[in-house]
């Protein structure tokens, strides 16, 4: 087995890609690595005023849910959004669907006369900001603790670093792995049997209901891969698959030329 810890995620995910493609005929696509702080932060605000399907994180503002971001909060025209410079030019929108309009009055904000978000139009706009993005489940924040409007305190996204990549195919690639290779019990095990390879993992892929992200995968942590890497050079598997180990050559010297 290689040593693939030198590679980030991102060329891990390059490597089993062209694996699922070679080796079972799988297609495997990249869906999103990278994010800014800002995106990410503009995922989380809309997911915690949507849905919040953390188990863990509350904002500090809390709708009668119980769960969300409590629109009084939200709408607050004297709040400063952090990483967001213009709520209103993205998701503050008036009833009629435009964007929300500030003023200052005695050095206090306020929103003009006629030109105050609304609920509905505000929960419309951050719905398809959502769906276009395909962000279906938890987005973390853009920064550590996060910030106003939502205040959760939770850890920024590793989308941010590169620590995570997003993609799609995993469930047929579970079945083609399964079909093909012995002693596996389920599609599921399967796939995280096969990301082992490649030193990946799926931290959120078997929780419960809307927190469960089939899809996002995240470097496996090192002693798990050396457990790995040992029990993978005895059955010989990805030894002698030459056009990876050339893939893994032609990539290191990319790495190492910084292109
Ligand atoms: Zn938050």
């Amino acid at each position: 087995m290689a040593d693939l810890s030198h590679l980030s995620v991102k060329e891990r995910v390059d490597q089993m890609i062209a694996g699922a493609r070679e080796r079972f005929g799988c297609i495997v696509s990249i869906n999103q690595s990278k994010r800014s702080a800002e995106q990410a932060q503009q995922f989380h605000v809309c997911h915690m005023f949507l849905h919040n399907f953390f188990k863990k994180l509350k904002p500090k503002f809390v709708a009668g849910d119980g769960r969300t971001i409590q629109w009084e909060h939200l709408s607050d025209p004297g709040i400063a959004w952090a990483l967001i410079k213009n709520p209103e030019q993205s998701f503050l929108f008036t009833k009629i669907g435009r964007p929300a309009k500030r003023e200052l009055v005695g050095g206090r904000a306020r929103w003009a006369l006629g030109w105050e978000p609304d609920k509905d139009a505000t929960t419309r706009a951050m719905t398809s900001f959502l769906a276009r993005a395909h962000v279906t489940s938890m987005a973390a924040p853009g920064i550590d603790h996060c910030g106003e409007p939502c205040c959760c305190g939770g850890h920024a996204s590793k989308h941010i670093s590169g620590g995570a990549c997003d993609v799609s195919g995993m469930a047929i690639l579970g079945q083609h792995v399964l079909r093909e290779t012995r002693g596996l019990g389920s599609a599921e095990d399967a796939v995280d049997h096969f990301l082992a390879e490649y030193h990946l993992f799926r931290p959120m892929a078997r929780l419960p209901g809307k927190a469960r992200e089939a899809w996002h995968l995240e470097a496996l942590p090192a002693r798990h891969a050396r457990g790995h890497a040992r029990h993978a050079s005895h059955r010989g598997k990805r030894a002698h698959d030459p056009q990876l180990h050339l893939n893994l050559r032609v990539e290191r010297m990319e790495h190492r030329h910084g292109c």
